[in-house]
Formats: C-alpha cells, sequence, structure tokens
C-alpha cells in the first residue's frame, strides 16, 4: 500500500467549496458560453483530488472534467453545430459556440484524456483521441516540456489501437535532463518518465512497475512546498494508465492512495459510421457530424472495439475495421 503524503485537511476543504460554488456556475454558462468548458475541466481534476483527500466521488469529477474537455474539443471542429454531451449527471445538454484557438492547448488536451481513461469514460476517450493534432499544434499556447507532444500522440495510439511505441521512445528521449530546464528535471524524472515506463509495459504486455513509479510520485510530492498542491493527492498519469492496463488484463499489482480507476462499461453504444460510443441518443454525433439515429448504432465493448484497427487511408489514424467514415479526418472509406 502506497499511502498519500500528508495533506492539510482544512485547506482542502476551504478550496472544495470554492470549486464547488465555481462548478455550479460554470455548468449553466456552458450552454451559452464554450469557455465555460475550460473552467469545468479545470474544476473537475481540482474536485476529483479534493474529493480523493476528503472522502467524496472523485470519479464524478474525473468524469465532468473528462466530459468538458471533450466538449470543448469537440466544439473546435464541430462547424458551429450544436453538440449533445452529458456533463455532470447523464442528463445531455446542447452546447454550442466556438471556443477559442488558445485554450486548445496540448496541457488541457493530456489532462482531459488522462481523466477519461481513468474515469472510463469511452465517449470522452475516443473524441480526445480522435481530435486531430493539428488542431492542437495550432494553438497560440504551447506546451513548455519537450515530451507532451510525443506523449500525446502515443496516448492517441494506445486509446485508437495502434502502436505507441515510437511515439513513447521519442517521448522517453525528451526526458533526458540534459535537454530540460533546470526547474523542469525533477518532474520528468519522478513523475513523465515512471509513466512512460508503465505506458511501455502496458503495451507490451507486461507487468508494469506502478509501485516504482507510486513511490516516485509520493517523493515528489511530498516536499513542503507541494504538499499542498491538488495536482499531487491523485496521480491522473497512473490512474489513468491503471485503468488502460486493468482493460488489457494486467493488474497493478499495489494499492495506492494515488490511484482513483473506474471500471470502463462492458457494453459501448457507437455511432454507425464512426464507432465513436455515443452518449444517449444524441443528435449528432460529435466525432462525425453525422445523425446517429438515421442507422442501427453498432454494440461493442472497449477491448472489441479496438481491437480490429487499419490506417485511414488519409490520415493515417487506427480506426476500426467497421467504420465508414473516419473519426479523426471524417473522410470517407
Ligand atoms: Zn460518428
Ligand atoms: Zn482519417
Amino acid at each position: 500500500m502506497i499511502s498519500r503524503h500528508p495533506v492539510e485537511i482544512g485547506l482542502a476543504r476551504q478550496r472544495r467549496e470554492v470549486y464547488l460554488e465555481s462548478t455550479r456556475t460554470m455548468l449553466t454558462a456552458a450552454q451559452e458560453r464554450p469557455q465555460a468548458l475550460v473552467s469545468l475541466t479545470g474544476n473537475g481534476v481540482a474536485l476529483a483530488s479534493l474529493d480523493a483527500v476528503l472522502g467524496g466521488d472523485p470519479v464524478r469529477w474525473f468524469r465532468l472534467a473528462a466530459r468538458a474537455c471533450a466538449a470543448l474539443f469537440s466544439l473546435a471542429r464541430s462547424q458551429g453545430k450544436p453538440l449533445s454531451f452529458p456533463l455532470d449527471g447523464d442528463a445531455l445538454v446542447s452546447l454550442s459556440g466556438v471556443p477559442d484557438e488558445s485554450v486548445l492547448h496540448a496541457g488541457r488536451w493530456l489532462s482531459g484524456w488522462l481523466c477519461a481513461a481513468a474515469a472510463g469514460e469511452a465517449g470522452a476517450l475516443a473524441l480526445l483521441s480522435h481530435t486531430p493534432a493539428q488542431l492542437i499544434d495550432a494553438s497560440s499556447s504551447q506546451a513548455a516540456a519537450p515530451y507532451v507532444r510525443p506523449l500525446s500522440d502515443a496516448l492517441r495510439q494506445l486509446a485508437t489501437g495502434g502502436d505507441p511505441s515510437a511515439p513513447l521512445m521519442s517521448a522517453l528521449r525528451a526526458t533526458d535532463p540534459a535537454s530540460l530546464p533546470e526547474s523542469n528535471v525533477d518532474y520528468a524524472l519522478d513523475i513523465e518518465t515512471p509513466f512512460i515506463e508503465v505506458l511501455f509495459a502496458v503495451h507490451d504486455g507486461e507487468a508494469p512497475p506502478f509501485a516504482k513509479a507510486l513511490e516516485l510520485h509520493h517523493k515528489f510530492y511530498s516536499a513542503p512546498s507541494r504538499k499542498d498542491d491538488p495536482d499531487g493527492f491523485v496521480s491522473r498519469r497512473l490512474s489513468a494508465a491503471a485503468a488502460l492496463a486493468a482493460q488489457r488484463g494486467l493488474p497493478a499489482g499495489v494499492e495506492s492512495d494515488y490511484l482513483v480507476v473506474a471500471a470502463a462499461p462492458e457494453t459501448l453504444i457507437c455511432c454507425p459510421y464512426c464507432l465513436v460510443p455515443l452518449p444517449g441518443d444524441a443528435p449528432i454525433c460529435a466525432a462525425c457530424l453525422n445523425d446517429p439515429r438515421n442507422d442501427a448504432p453498432v454494440e461493442t465493448s472497449p477491448q472489441e472495439r479496438i481491437a480490429r484497427v487499419r490506417p485511414c487511408p488519409k490520415c493515417a489514424t487506427p480506426i476500426p475495421d467497421l467504420a465508414v467514415i473516419c473519426a479523426t479526418c471524417r473522410s470517407r472509406r
């Protein structure tokens, strides 16, 4: 058992109240302004961390962060069409408007992706994994750390059934302390490198080194200057990796307060054209923008959906064999 480092509970309680208040406001605002989805993504991440410490429901907030982030990136390429998403709870909310490109950066994408994987949010995970990399590259806010881009490429491959080995290797090389600013070195060595090693093992079907990675997380966030940073209360990276490992039949082999993992649903109802999982009876598929109610939806499981894939002839993203439209570039077969 790898326990959480000591945290100041009173401070965590105060912060939770602030984030809850903001979340209530932003859930209403999101129906008019896509910019509110940015706050909901950040609030969801913070509330999940705070609830993990305070004994609330961290998975609920991971879900909110994942859905808000997937909605944000989907609206950016919905050609002005409103999209329906569940946010907090199961009811679909109609969202419209075009988010500003400056909020569509790699760090936010990564954050949403990790929450989606950890919370078993298959729809949000697929939407984020099929967000074209060009959309994120075009954002005027760019990630400072050089390993973020190859790491994102690796995560897309992992979630779409492709081979993440080459981008994982690039990400690992980019964590070399010699090529990083001094202020990034500890984070790269204690947080990113162990995460990348775990992902290699998950892909190779070997026992992932979760214990070592969790101990380094504990060490990094035990520092007095970091111990009350909610980012350290839960490891989003290792929680996401544990969820992916579990889907591949690989147990984490260790228990830890830093892991928040929800089982993915066994059955997914997917768009008949692009095979991205659909939330309820949405009138439009947020990935391919078709009306999925015109044909019988495809019922599958998370593993089965990415078991047989082929590269899209136009953009090379791995897409399910049964898909007639690529969820990334929207070209038809
Ligand atoms: Zn679709
Ligand atoms: Zn494509």
